[in-house]
């Protein structure tokens, strides 16, 4: 095989691929089909404000930290407060990085004793000890993992995971009060799935944030992305911008390169960073595959108003979460009906609060997101509009001010785009969700066991979508081709 490699995606697993395989001496080209690299990671720009387009919390840094050379690495802040959550009441919850403060708040709140939280957090810490190796930082396509020690120790502590119970009950029966519950249960929708079918496993992601921390790197998230750039240019990665690769070519059960507008180009190994259902729909067309890829619920997708705001808001900080009053019912209607509900819980994301460039003098920079469906042909002009309004209204309700006449930027971002901008299946943000027990086993392998030399990394594959986890199967995939050479 040919000792060069082809990268289908500059989202943030390509590029991480691109750097893992450039520093294993392969030649490496990654052909993009947008303008700019990043994927979903990306900005907006206009007015003199400046939005971070996509993620906007970043945990886990160390692992994007890890692929720079330390000239090129960035700065990132712990933030002191992660989340200030808003309820319809007038209840205001800070939710502390500091797991003691954040305890002690929830106490003060709610009533509830600090330490029936602090156990909880505890707990979540231990579950990650045991389920990171495994099911986050390995493949779980590979036999000899599952069956290493650590990955016995875990199989062995399944029981512990409380697989088989879903996220809501099992925050219920340890937290019981309702809007501590509502706070905790949100976990889920940071990997776009629903808390009342997800299993509880999902609960390590209240470790991340409360005992890892949650980040913001210095100018904000696209930093990320600049510094990967950076780092695969100094390596002598070879970027195609606005070259999408139209088709992958085999040659029996062996890759040979790809084509794309400009014609064939030869490569011993593919490794591909877009959408697996998009890959086997229309690079490598798979019906079987297709169908099994099918079975598995899709994420869920975003629809986001980039708000450039006339004023500040020192009531809100950088994170602000606004909940609706029937949370079990928005995520009947994401997974099951498929639409945005009349009261959809809204999540305002303020990074001039920080990086005051972000916006001009005495302005805002908001991002404000609601949790959206994957796109099956809704009607989303419709849509938009009467979310738009429906986000004002609550909004209004709760900050007592009239906003729409302080919206001085906008621009929209709906699944039916991001699907378009990114390549994404219907829309998702994390590819298939984790709405079942067995999600983690079924998600896409990191390499193809029918080509030779075809690999695949990002968020629709495993360990899954976030930009950690993005980073972690770069690193899974580029760990197997390093036992093949
Ligand atoms: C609104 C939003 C909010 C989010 N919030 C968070 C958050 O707070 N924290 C977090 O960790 N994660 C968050 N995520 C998820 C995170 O952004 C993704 O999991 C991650 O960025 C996906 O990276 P990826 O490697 O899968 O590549 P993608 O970002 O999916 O990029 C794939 C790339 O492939 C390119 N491509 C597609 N087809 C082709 C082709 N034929 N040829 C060449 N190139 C092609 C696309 O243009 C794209 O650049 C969010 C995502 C969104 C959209």
């Amino acid at each position: 095989m040919s000792h060069n490699a082809v990268i289908i995606g500059a989202g943030v697993g390509g590029l991480a691929s691109a750097i893992h395989l450039s520093r294993m001496g392969f030649a490496v080209d990654v052909f993009e089909s947008a303008s700019v690299p990043g994927g979903k990671l990306n900005e907006v720009r206009g007015n003199g404000f400046r939005f971070d387009a996509g993620p906007s919390l970043f945990t886990l840094p160390e692992m994007a930290l890890e692929l720079l050379d330390p000239d090129l690495q960035f700065e990132v802040t712990r933030l002191p407060l992660i989340t200030r959550y808003f309820w319809k009441d007038g209840m205001i919850l800070d939710a502390h990085s500091d797991a003691d403060m954040l305890c002690a708040e929830a106490e003060r709140v709610t009533g509830v004793p600090a330490d029936r939280l602090r156990n909880y957090l505890e707990e979540t810490a231990e579950i990650y000890r045991l389920t990171a190796p495994v099911f986050i930082f390995n493949s779980l396509h590979k036999p000899e993992n599952l069956l290493s020690r650590k990955g016995m120790t875990a199989l062995l502590g399944l029981h512990r995971l409380k697989a088989f119970t879903s996220l809501h009950d099992y925050n219920r029966k340890k937290i019981g009060h309702d809007r501590l519950v509502q706070m905790l249960d949100r976990y889920a929708t940071y990997n776009g799935s629903d808390p009342y079918q997800t299993p509880a496993t999902l609960r390590v992601i209240a470790h991340l944030e409360h005992n890892l921390g949650a980040w913001l790197p210095d100018g904000g998230m696209y930093t990320i992305v600049r510094a990967l750039m950076k780092q695969a240019e100094r390596l002598h990665v070879r970027f195609h911008f606005n070259n999408p690769v139209r088709e992958v070519v085999t040659e029996g059960n062996r890759i040979s390169g790809v084509r794309t507008s400009d014609g064939f180009f030869p490569a011993g190994r593919v490794v591909s960073n877009v959408d697996v259902r998009y890959f086997y729909s229309k690079l490598l067309p798979d019906t079987k595959k297709l169908r099994k890829l099918s079975k598995q619920q899709m994420s869920s997708s975003a629809l986001i108003f980039y708000w450039g705001i006339k004023g500040n808001f020192p009531g809100l900080d950088v994170h602000n979460i606004f909940f609706g009053d029937r949370y079990r019912e928005e995520f009947t209607d994401l997974f099951r009906n498929f639409r945005i509900g009349s009261d959809p819980t809204v999540y305002v994301y303020i990074s001039s609060k920080i990086f005051s460039g972000d916006a001009p003098e005495h302005c805002e920079n908001w991002f404000v997101m609601v949790n959206a469906p994957e796109n099956v042909g809704q009607d989303w002009p419709e849509t938009v509009k009467s979310v738009r309004k429906s986000v004002l209204q609550k909004l209004e309700k709760v900050l007592c001010v009239k906003l729409e006449d302080k919206i001085m930027f906008e621009e929209v971002l709906d699944p039916v785009s991001i699907e378009r901008k990114t390549g994404s299946w219907h829309g998702s943000l994390y590819g298939p969700s984790s709405n079942s027990q067995m999600s983690a086993f079924q998600r896409h392998a990191n390499f193809s066991s029918g080509i030779r030399g075809l690999y695949f990394t990002g968020g629709s594959v495993h360990p899954g979508g976030g930009i950690p986890l993005c980073l972690s199967s770069a690193k899974i995939t580029a760990s197997i081709i390093k036992r093949e050479i």
